[in-house]
């Protein structure tokens, strides 16, 4: 059989499936610092390294179950080296609780020239050695994200094709260096094309994605896949249930994502904290053959809560993670198909 290195495959896999466990899922923590810096502002907080530092401490050290709740953490490079206020490394503090260490690798968009303003995403220069010092300190697996829209006529071939290949050759890299890597090809939510529209799309991006990783000898048990959920555009007219939502999604996974793949850990890309948990929710409870876990990856949709409580304000550090805890222990029942509100 090919695909991946051997000295990684069974500790990849190993990885991939511990992350989704037991109704776990992903605190996505790994805004950038331009992008930690617009939901500081919406809070009146100085984006400060030191405040990066403490808002990152605060959602890690929450205790209660977090790590009942929480197979990994994604962080940004920055956080990486950061420490916990009694020295504590971020990745070890972590590793210690059993929650895996994740981290950003891509460097952002830009622009694919000729297109309605769609983009590719960058960082493959030096990502071998990057992902080798990345597992050195501790991370197991990784993020890549490439994003795709909608519009009369996007995505175009031009932007599925080239997304898929960079996030297989983005893959292949992670993988030939120990870390599994979740594979995000984040369809927008912009627009008011209907359901029936983004079921259209999502298949094509998805089956192109998966041609691509087994063009490129993706060993599938050792990945993850990040996808938006299958929503009608933000601007759509008409309105759908959970149940429509969560019924669309299903097909959609069914139609493209192998069974070899261990979990889909969905993006909330801007849904609020409670219709990212209800559609998840939703999702599980779909009848049928779902071969992979359906969990979360939640960046916005885990802490919006959190920012809104903390506004960096030491003396609101207890309530903020509380909030977190709820926000962790909803999806965790969501992941099981088990969450009453
Ligand atoms: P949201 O859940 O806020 O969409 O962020 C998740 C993420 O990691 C996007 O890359």
């Amino acid at each position: 059989m090919r695909a991946a290195p051997t000295q990684f495959r069974a500790e990849l896999a190993q990885t991939a499936e511990g992350i989704v466990a037991s109704g776990k899922g992903i605190l996505a923590a790994d805004e950038s610092t331009g992008t930690i810096g617009k939901r500081f502002k919406d809070i009146n907080v100085e984006n400060t390294e030191e405040n990066r530092r403490a808002y990152r401490e605060l959602l890690f050290t929450a205790g209660g179950d977090l790590k009942q709740y929480l197979g990994g953490v994604i962080l940004y490079e920055e956080t990486l080296t950061q420490k916990t206020s009694d020295g504590k490394l971020f990745p070890d503090f972590l590793r210690e609780l059993g929650i895996y260490v994740g981290i950003k690798v891509d460097k952002g968009t830009v622009n694919l020239n000729g297109t309605n303003g769609e983009t590719t995403t960058q960082g493959l220069d030096g990502l071998a050695e990057r992902c080798a010092d990345y597992y050195k300190k501790g991370a197991r697996f990784a993020k890549w994200r490439c994003v795709l829209k909608i519009g009369a006529n996007e995505p175009s071939i031009l932007a599925i094709e080239e997304n898929a290949n960079v996030l297989a050759r983005y893959a292949s890299i992670c993988q030939g260096n120990g870390l599994v890597p979740i594979v995000e090809p984040e369809i927008l939510m912009d627009g008011d094309h209907d359901l029936e529209k983004a079921v259209q799309v999502a298949e094509k991006v998805l089956a192109a994605v998966y041609k691509k990783l087994n063009d490129h000898h993706i060993f599938l048990e050792g990945t993850l896949l990040k996808p938006n959920m299958v929503c009608p555009g933000e601007n759509c007219p008409k309105k759908y249930t959970p149940d429509e939502i969560g019924q669309a999604t299903v097909t959609v996974l069914q139609r493209t994502v192998p069974a070899a793949v261990p979990g889909i850990t969905f993006l909330s890309g801007g849904q609020s904290e409670e219709d990212a948990t209800v559609h998840l929710n939703a999702m599980n409870k779909v009848p049928g053959k779902k071969p992979w876990k359906l969990t979360f990856s939640y960046g916005r949709a885990l802490q919006f809560s959190v920012l809104q409580a903390w506004k960096g304000n030491a003396s609101n550090v207890k309530t903020a993670q509380t909030e977190l805890l709820k926000r962790a222990k909803a999806n965790w029942e969501a992941a099981q198909g088990k969450y009453t509100g």
